[in-house]
């Protein structure tokens, strides 16, 4: 059952080896180890550690930096693998961060930081994990945020990193309020999208909004960054922060992009970062329903497999039928997205992580209903995959917001958000 998930779809050759080298990768990580990281909430370092060895965290960057030089369709197939053998949609968003915040930067970034940084982040040394965009005030309404960055105007005369800090305006400071921001606390850097021009002086709330790299060691140093970490009930192993920022400087060098550009170098990555949420939505679906699966041929009540009633069933059955067209659409996507094609990925990558995010769900909850009482129960794993089938709904947007996308720009209705 699980194979014929895993096979649902027919993959191009880099696929095959990404699928094969990350399988063995995550045969070293049982069921075992994952509920000990859920346990003690500790971030699975070893795991990514592993996967940075064999070069994984460099799939998106290209071969020029010491990258694989992949894309969607490759990761796609990363991310499911990685959910699936075990360690669900929380041992994906361990690392989805440290793929992904590499984008903004071989997109936009200046050749400068390019050559300094890309390297290091495709050989593991460095990572890129935490990307701050979310506010308090803001929620799913990206262009309210209100962190500001400014062109420092005086010359700033403290010295950081052995270096004398420099001219007028060659640094921005930075003041204001994150929250959600995960994996701040592994990572070096995290990505800051701020106000370069408050929204009231700009003609279009989309404008004046700009990205940063800022080293987080640094920002220690100066004193400039407060964090918090927020206590949840899911994705324990994955820690996600409030952070305060206050004056903090970053060089001008940091600015990621063309100033006033940033929210739509935001966009510009999203919908493909969309398919690959959806392939870690279908990887926890596929997981629960391989656990429940097993569970139901196992387990004997009444002198028969529980898994012998359709009430077992067909929840099961069903929960694969969504799996397969969720994953059927997505790779569909990640292969238009790889071509020249004219296609307005945001309709197909909308509805792939809204349909995907259900699937999850509905799988997870199935299995649970499955495992009757063990359901609950922390060593059959299930409970945990419920609780990270239920964020799926909610991250990276919600399935409103997903619904409001495809309301408006495929269905043409008036807008809503
Ligand atoms: C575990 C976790 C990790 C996260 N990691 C990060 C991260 O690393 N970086 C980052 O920047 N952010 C991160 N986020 C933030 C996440 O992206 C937001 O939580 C999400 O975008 C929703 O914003 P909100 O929580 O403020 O909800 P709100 O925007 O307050 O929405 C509340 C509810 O109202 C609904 N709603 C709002 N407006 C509309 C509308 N117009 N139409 C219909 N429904 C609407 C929403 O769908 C939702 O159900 C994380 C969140 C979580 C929970």
């Amino acid at each position: 059952m699980a194979r014929l998930l895993r096979d649902a779809v027919a993959l191009t050759e880099s696929q095959q080896l990404v699928r094969s080298s990350i399988s063995d990768i995550c045969s070293d990580f049982d069921h075992e180890y994952w509920r000990r990281r859920a346990a003690d909430g500790e971030y699975p370092h070893e795991f990514v550690d592993a996967l940075a060895d064999h070069g994984w965290m460099g799939i998106l960057v290209p071969e020029a930096y010491g990258g694989a030089g992949m894309g969607t369709q490759e990761t796609v197939v990363m991310m499911e693998e990685i959910a699936a053998n075990g360690g669900g949609f929380s041992a994906a968003q361990a690392v989805h961060g440290g793929v992904y915040n590499s984008v903004p930067i071989v997109e936009y970034a200046s050749e400068e930081l390019k050559t300094d940084l890309l390297p290091h982040v495709a050989n593991g040394e460095r990572s890129i994990q935490a990307f701050g965009l979310t506010e308090p005030n803001a929620g799913s309404n990206s262009t309210a945020i209100e962190t500001r960055a400014e062109k420092s105007e005086a010359r700033c005369t403290s010295e950081r990193n052995g270096a004398a800090a420099s001219n007028d305006g060659d640094e921005y400071v930075i003041n204001g309020q994150k929250i959600w921001t995960s994996r701040v606390d592994v990572s070096d850097y995290v990505v800051v999208v701020a106000r370069t021009t408050p929204r009231a002086e700009v003609e279009k709330r989309t404008h004046g909004i700009s990205m940063f790299l800022v080293d987080l060691e640094d920002a220690h140093e100066q004193g400039a960054l407060e964090m918090e970490s927020i206590p949840k009930s899911a994705s324990e192993f994955v820690h996600s922060f409030e952070l305060w920022f206050d004056d903090l400087r970053v060089p001008a060098k940091n600015l990621i992009g063309v100033e006033g550009e940033g929210f739509y170098q935001v966009l510009d990555g999203l919908n493909e970062e969309r398919l690959v949420i959806a392939a870690e939505c279908i990887g926890l679906g596929r997981l629960a329903l391989e656990r429940a699966v097993e569970y139901a041929n196992d387990r004997e009540v009444f002198d028969r497999a529980i898994g012998s009633n359709q009430a077992i069933q067909h929840p099961l059955a069903e929960a694969y039928a969504r799996l397969q067209a969720a994953k059927q659409l997505t790779y569909n996507a990640a292969d238009r997205a790889a071509s020249d094609e004219d296609v307005d990925l945001g309709a197909y990558a909308n509805a792939a992580k809204f349909l995907a995010a259900d699937a999850a769900y509905e799988a997870a909850d199935a299995a649970v209903q499955t495992h009757g009482g063990f359901g609950v129960a922390r060593e059959y794993d299930v409970e945990r995959y419920f609780r990270e089938a239920r964020l799926t709904r909610l991250v990276p947007i919600t399935q409103e917001l997903a619904l409001n996308y495809l309301g408006e720009n495929v269905l043409g209705l008036p807008r809503s958000y």
